[in-house]
């Protein structure tokens, strides 16, 4: 088979002939040829298999372009990279790999192109095409990888306990690889990767954040979480999801299985927003119903204040696994924490001071919050649904009318400390706050409007309450 058309930006030519100027021959390996021969578009970081030294084929390329770019050389790996337009362009010398128990760093050697092939991580990735001059554009595929893309699947060129035991990580990659493409991981492969489960732990976190990523970013989500869960990686990877798992039964009275609620919510919501944040918070939206879980006989099933529980281990479960402590994940818990509070509003009348409170605690993320709600329904009641559906529509047009007239969302106190102070001579002072507090809240109540003057002649009246004499 010739792929020359998948060749032709001239950038192939360059490396060819800058292989040939040092005498070494060239691959265009991995995801660019897989993503090629699937039409999934183009692949942006393009990998490069020198026979011999990556490094040096790096600086023949940027030498023989125009601009001569800049080469990063990364030597403890023996590669190199360099920017081409709009592409990354990954250098690498053929390899033959060999693995120790309790790393997945292996000791690398040099090696032929087969060897080479023989240490990617599944068949569909180890597809090269030949940039040499005599052979430019053939494709080599020795593990029938064509094949596979035809059939779907993911499959490990050698046996998969050695692949997978090799380098753990790929485990994951296999799932996350089935989510994006839509592929089945063979039986063989999927078995593996349940007897290697526990290798996990020897894989940075780091890594594994990257390819939960990308699972939670692909059209259905909930592919990757149910292999995650299949194959016994979750219970590792993130326990508190696993934790929600299960009905219980108490006296014939049960709840919904908030494990494939949970799916369902983050399937939803991935129509409707790119935002990887907002989906960790669908993700995790109801972390908190399995430690506050309990049946009373008066109630049934409760989980009491499992919002505020759930942005607690939001904290807990971004510090383990390494993400980012910063606005990020206050914004997670954030949604985390609120994420009944559209619910109830359009369960019953939707009220002006209701969706005023709604719109002052979300502050700038309330369309976010709505997002997020609107996908945490999943009631398969269809009146419900539609319900529902229908009651959000009122919650959002409130939201526009309210806000149109009440600016509460970045909230500024109409009448300021300082004034208080200076209406009643005060020093800094316990009702300073309090009178702050009440104007606020006359105003979220819809008492008095968003305004200055209604809020001054409130302030004193308030002020003459407390016993505080006006200075004018
Ligand atoms: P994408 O860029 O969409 O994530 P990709 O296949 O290009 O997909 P990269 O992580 O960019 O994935 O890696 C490029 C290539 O390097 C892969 O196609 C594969 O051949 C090889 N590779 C990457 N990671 C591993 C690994 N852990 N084990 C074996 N081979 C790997
Ligand atoms: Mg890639």
């Amino acid at each position: 088979m010739n792929y020359k058309e998948a060749l032709k930006n001239p950038i192939f030519k360059i490396i060819s002939q800058a292989a040939k100027d040092i005498g070494v021959d060239s691959y265009v390996i991995g995801g660019f040829v897989r993503d090629h021969i699937l039409e999934r578009g183009e692949h942006k970081d393009i990998d490069i298999v020198a026979i011999g030294s990556g490094i040096k084929l790096a600086k023949q390329v940027a030498k023989n372009l125009p601009n001569s770019p800049k080469v990063q050389v990364f030597k403890t790996y023996g590669t190199a990279m360099l920017v081409y337009e709009d592409m990354d362009i990954e250098f690498v010398g053929a390899r033959k790999e060999s693995y120790t128990q309790d790393s997945r760093n292996p000791i690398v050697e040099n090696g032929s192109l087969q060897d080479d092939q023989n240490r990617r991580d599944f068949t569909i990735n180890a597809m090269a095409l030949s940039l040499s001059a005599d052979s430019f554009g053939n494709l080599l595929d020795p593990f029938n990888g064509v094949e596979d893309l035809e059939h779907k699947i993911i499959r490990t060129p050698l046996d998969p306990d050695i692949t997978y035991s090799d380098d753990p990580l790929r485990m994951m990659r296999a799932i996350r690889f089935a989510t994006q493409l839509n592929f089945t991981i063979e039986a063989a492969s999927l078995e593996s990767i349940f007897r290697n489960k526990e290798r996990i732990k020897i894989i940075t976190k780091e890594r594994i954040v990257v390819e939960l990523n990308k699972i939670l970013l692909s059209e259905t989500p909930s592919v990757g979480f149910l292999l995650l869960e299949k194959t016994g990686l979750l219970e590792f990877i993130l326990p508190e999801l696993t934790a929600l798992k299960g009905i219980d039964e108490v006296e014939g009275q049960t709840h919904k299985d908030n494990f494939y609620h949970t799916l369902e919510v983050v399937d939803n919501i991935a129509k409707n927003t790119e935002d990887v944040w907002l989906r960790w918070a669908a993700l995790l939206h109801d972390i908190g119903k399995a430690p506050t879980k309990k049946f009373s006989k008066k109630v049934g099933w409760t989980f009491h204040a499992h919002e505020f529980v759930g942005s607690k281990m939001v904290y807990k479960l971004f510090k383990r696994l390494k993400m980012p402590l910063n606005e990020k994940m206050k914004f997670v818990q954030k949604m985390v924490f609120m994420s009944s509070r559209p619910i109830v509003l359009a369960q019953d009348m939707v009220t002006d001071s209701a969706v005023r409170r709604l719109i002052f605690d979300a502050g700038e993320y309330v369309e976010d919050l709505m997002i997020l709600c609107e996908a945490d329904i999943t009631t398969k009641n269809p009146k419900r649904f539609k319900k529902y559906h229908k009651n959000f529509q009122v919650v959002r047009q409130k939201i526009d009318e309210v806000e149109a007239r009440d600016h509460v969302r970045n909230f500024q106190p109409p009448v300021s400390g300082e004034e208080i102070m200076e209406a009643f001579d005060l020093k800094p002072s316990r009702e300073i706050g309090q009178i702050k507090e009440a104007i606020k809240e006359a105003i979220l109540e819809g008492d008095i409007p968003n305004e200055h003057e209604a809020a001054h002649q409130l302030m004193l009246k308030l002020g003459e309450k407390l016993g505080l004499k006006a200075t004018l």
